[in-house]
């Protein structure tokens, strides 16, 4: 845990800047302390602030959902769940909200931060359990947050670890692939787990050796 503070604790002298100059005659909402009661998945909590108890959802950070387990990712949707935990449950949070406070589903949409100043939605990302995502007008750290995605991929760490080997399929098949960008999974033409990958996350690949140079893993339900 140590380490893993002092690596957040780097990114905040980063921060500081962006806080002081990113938010110039932006719409704020003032930030809101509260107890975290239960953890809903890797990336979103149950919060009791004063009489109320309300859905809160990390801006900026997806983690794995179990109707993606066919892509490797169930075991990530617990892991995800299990850091978030360790990181937040039981605890005194603070939130700090971006432009659009709530989804249109009534949740809250927040930076969280620990009373230690760790950034939780950072953390996931910087630890490999969540993919960066965008969505507007919500993006005070979006480069930070694509920065640490991109970090843990190209080390490898948490869910975009690549394992020293990856078997053969035993029928012989050998192509071509589609594979998902997002999770950085390939799979054979016919399997159901593309089926809801939607048209800009996929990706073809004629070779089983592309697919792996570029770090992909093969999908742990069709073994292509
Ligand atoms: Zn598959």
């Amino acid at each position: 845990m140590n380490r893993r503070h002092a690596i957040i604790w780097a990114f905040f002298i980063t921060l500081i800047p962006l806080n002081a100059w990113g938010d110039a005659g932006r719409i704020r909402y003032p930030a809101i302390e509260g107890r975290v009661v239960k953890v809903l998945s890797g990336d979103s909590i149950l919060l009791e602030t004063g009489q109320r108890v309300e859905q809160v959802h990390y801006i900026g950070v997806r983690t794995p959902r179990m109707e993606e387990r066919g892509e490797g990712a169930l075991d990530y949707t617990r892991r995800s769940f299990l850091l978030n935990t360790e990181l937040v449950g039981g605890k005194i949070i603070h939130l700090e909200f971006d432009i659009m406070q709530r989804d249109p589903a009534g949740r809250l949409l927040a930076h969280v931060f620990l009373l230690n100043k760790t950034f939780v939605n950072a953390e996931l990302l910087l630890y490999g359990y969540g993919v960066a995502v965008y969505t507007p007008p919500n993006g005070m750290y979006r480069r930070l947050f694509a920065r640490l995605e991109h970090q843990a991929r190209s080390v490898g760490r948490g869910m975009w670890r690549v394992p020293n080997n990856t078997p053969l399929p035993r029928d012989g098949f050998r192509g071509p692939y589609v594979a998902n960008r997002k999770y950085k999974i390939f799979h054979r033409p016919h399997c159901p787990w593309i089926q809801g990958i939607p048209a800009p996350e996929s990706a073809r690949f004629q070779s089983r050796k592309d697919a792996l140079s570029q770090g992909y893993l093969p999908c742990q339900h069709c073994k292509p």
